[in-house]
């Protein structure tokens, strides 16, 4: 088969940039679909259900730590918080490190829900599961690459990952596990890098600059 246009889609395609921004504009609206629905099913709004599963994964937090972590306002966690509280999900006590501020913690029904709602974006990791080896590498080599750009320009938390983390020390020896954690004192490959880890600590600039440039070196 020839093809009676053969330039067709030359000449009226967008940019595979663009075609990449769209498709990851589709996996966000499922995402925020899928949270939706499964955080109603739980009587909690998709917040509210962030909230109690970064309480689970991370242990008590402040307000404040929250909306660092979630990349959501203050007011906005204020008010999930205080229905939170109403539901007996979760309870207030004084932050120890902070005189004014509160800390919280999941109830028992609270922490079940938690659990359940870490486990909401698992319909995406099947998805991801059917993709070969190589394409999952580039896929989340990829997506390391453009969080860490959305972190500089302030749309997403600058917490979780490795490449902006005071412990992380990239490309120090060759082979398959070129970076190191200084925090557990292991080596680390690309693959394994964390997204979310919960020992992260920010590094300061312009140390985050330079671990960001050494890291690029040879990815
Ligand atoms: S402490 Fe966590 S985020 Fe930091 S380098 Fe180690 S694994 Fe990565």
């Amino acid at each position: 088969m020839t093809g009676k246009l053969p330039g067709y889609f030359d000449e009226n395609s967008e940019s595979l940039s663009a075609r990449i921004a769209t498709g990851l504009h589709k996996l966000g609206l499922a995402m925020k679909q899928q949270s939706w629905q499964q955080a109603n099913g739980a009587g909690l709004s998709a917040t509210q259900g962030q909230i109690l599963a970064a309480l689970v994964a991370h242990g008590p937090l402040s307000g404040t730590e929250l909306s660092t972590r979630l990349g959501v306002t203050l007011p906005t966690i204020s008010d999930s918080v205080r229905v939170l509280v109403e539901k007996a999900l979760v309870t207030k006590a004084p932050d120890p490190r902070h005189p004014r501020a509160s800390l919280l913690t999941p109830t028992a029904t609270g922490a079940a829900l938690g659990a359940r709602a870490r486990s909401w974006p698992e319909f995406m990791a099947d998805a991801v599961a059917d993709l070969s080896p190589e394409e999952q590498r580039a896929f989340f080599s990829g997506i390391v690459k453009m969080i860490r750009m959305l972190q500089e320009q302030g749309l997403v938390p600058v917490t979780g990952m490795c490449v902006t983390c005071t412990h992380f020390r990239p490309n120090v020896r060759p082979g398959a596990s070129p970076h190191h954690c200084a925090f557990v004192d292991a080596p680390i490959s690309s693959d394994q890098l964390r997204l979310d880890c919960p020992e992260h600590e920010r590094a300061p600039e312009p140390a985050r600059r330079e671990v960001w440039e050494q890291f690029l070196r040879r990815d």
